[in-house]
């Protein structure tokens, strides 16, 4: 497609207003740097409507003059979907201004808010009304609400509270011509006919864009244990996986793996991390529990579990989180994996799931293939064990040309989705298609869905304006 006429650019901006049409490169700039920085992208135009109807009026225009359409939450997915084409022919709706909290009902355990909320300012306005909004990812001050759903973001506390599409009762949604879809149902139960929100959720903005949600809030917990253990491998991993959810049940809200060279890496390159255990061990365990009586029970169930763990021969070695400080510093050591692996070079990711039985063998056999791809390379694989989710990221090895690693993305990606795939695993567990998996989909998806999914999006988006490119 064209790049939209300057006549048409001015028609757009008029929807929004010059203050909120951004015109200008630079300040056009943040929009299209992305966290990896491995999606380039070019737009001549961003526009930040205040409104619904301003949404609408942007959808009904963009299909009627053939436009295709970006829509932006927080600019932090990580597999290129808010990302414009580098063709400079997209326009970017960035939802930031949509940022109004609508209602909370703690009566209903709900409430409603505008797409562009962010997480954080989400999980805030739960706690103001004594409740918990339980997601939570580490990019969670920029990520919006919009985001989270059209990538149905996981995140640490999916083993108690599910993901993003089961957090929301309720969306709205502005369809590709324009119609809007009050779908703001604040029931639990609701049984009449599709269920349109599940279409919508995961979508990566291809059928629409979503500007508001109902979403689901939870008693805060009195109590939440954080503990940091050491086991021999991830076979051991997984046996205190089972004890810890023998002995907390449903309030077992986390259990995150990480290898040594992952806590070596942090204590190294980020300020006043440590290493909360006083020997090493090839992989570390963070279990957290959250009780709905008291601190001291959370403490409790997690001493139980070290217990039953020691007894079996599964735990080397633990420590318990003793404060606040303490337990936010053992998180500390989790959320920065993401990010300190750009201190070793190139770093070729998979966000895989597998069941969770079979993660053991997903880490030894994707370790063992990788080093024929690349030998000398350094898997850096950590994640949400509790879900089967691992982020089996691999660095290069060291002294190599961080291009040349970077060059093997492919080779590294068909080896490793080939043992996932063969262990009955997806490649992508819960950051999406985008742009990155779009040309894998085919691998996971069945000609029967892929079809469907065609069909569905014909259906909504017929004049295909909606994130073109992305997804499928
Ligand atoms: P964006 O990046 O702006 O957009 C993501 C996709 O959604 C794009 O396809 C975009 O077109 C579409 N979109 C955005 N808003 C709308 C809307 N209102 N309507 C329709 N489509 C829309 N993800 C996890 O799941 N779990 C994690 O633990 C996790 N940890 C992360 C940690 C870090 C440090 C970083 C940088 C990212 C992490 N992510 C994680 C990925 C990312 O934060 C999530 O995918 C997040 O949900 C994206 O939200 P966003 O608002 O930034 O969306």
């Amino acid at each position: 497609m064209d790049a939209p006429s300057p006549n048409l650019l001015d028609q757009f901006a008029a929807i929004v207003g010059s203050a909120y049409a951004v015109r200008d490169p630079d300040a056009i700039a943040p929009y299209l740097i992305e966290p990896r920085e491995k999606f380039g992208g070019a737009t001549s135009l961003v526009l930040r409507p205040g409104s619904v109807a301003e949404i609408s009026a942007i959808l009904a225009l963009a299909t009627r003059t053939r436009t295709p359409i970006v829509p932006q939450g927080g600019n932090t997915g990580v597999v290129g979907g808010q990302m414009p084409s580098p063709a400079g022919n997209e326009i970017v709706v960035s939802l930031s201004r949509l940022n109004r909290v609508r209602t909370v009902d703690p009566a209903n355990n709900t409430m409603i808010v505008d797409a562009g909320v962010t997480l954080a300012a989400a999980r805030e306005t739960a706690k103001a009304a004594d409740r918990l909004f339980p997601l939570s990812l580490a990019s969670e001050g920029s990520c919006q609400i919009g985001g989270n759903l059209s990538t149905n973001a996981g995140g640490t506390a999916v083993l108690t509270y599910g993901n993003m599409r089961d957090l929301a009762l309720g969306l709205e949604v502005v369809l590709p011509g324009g119609e809007i879809w009050n779908g703001l149902r604040t029931l639990r139960k609701d049984n009449t006919g599709y269920d349109l929100k599940d279409l919508f959720i995961g979508a990566e903005g291809t059928l629409g864009i979503i500007t508001g949600a109902v979403l689901k809030l939870f008693p805060r917990p009195k109590g939440v244990g954080v503990a940091f253990v050491g086991v021999t491998d991830p076979t051991a991993a997984l046996a205190l996986l089972h004890i810890a959810r023998a002995n907390a049940g449903g309030s077992l809200t986390a259990a995150e793996i990480m290898p040594r060279f992952a806590i070596e890496t942090v204590v190294r390159f980020v300020p006043g991390a440590r290493d909360p255990l006083t020997t090493p061990h090839a992989w570390y365990m963070l279990l957290e529990v959250s009780s709905a009586l008291s601190q001291n029970a959370a403490d409790a169930t997690l001493e139980a579990i070290f217990a039953e763990g020691s007894e079996n021969g599964v735990v080397e070695d633990g420590a318990l989180a003793q404060s606040v400080q303490q337990a936010t510093d053992f998180w500390r050591i989790r959320e920065t994996l993401s990010e300190v692996q750009k201190h070793l070079g190139g770093s070729i990711k998979h966000d895989v799931a597998v069941p969770v039985g079979r993660v053991p063998e997903l880490l030894t056999r994707a370790a063992a293939v990788a080093q024929k791809v690349v030998p000398g390379c350094r898997p850096f694989a950590f994640g949400h064990f509790g879900d089967g989710n691992i982020h089996l990221n691999i660095s290069q090895p060291e002294g190599m040309d961080k291009q040349a690693y970077l060059a093997r993305w492919s080779d590294m990606n068909a080896a490793v989705h080939d043992v996932v795939l063969g262990l009955g695993g997806t490649i992508s567990a819960e950051h999406g298609i985008g742009r990155l998996k779009r040309e894998m989909l085919a691998e996971v998806k069945s000609p029967v869905e892929l079809a469907t999914m065609r069909a569905v999006k014909a259906a909504l988006d017929p004049n295909g304006i909606m994130n073109p490119g992305k997804v499928l």
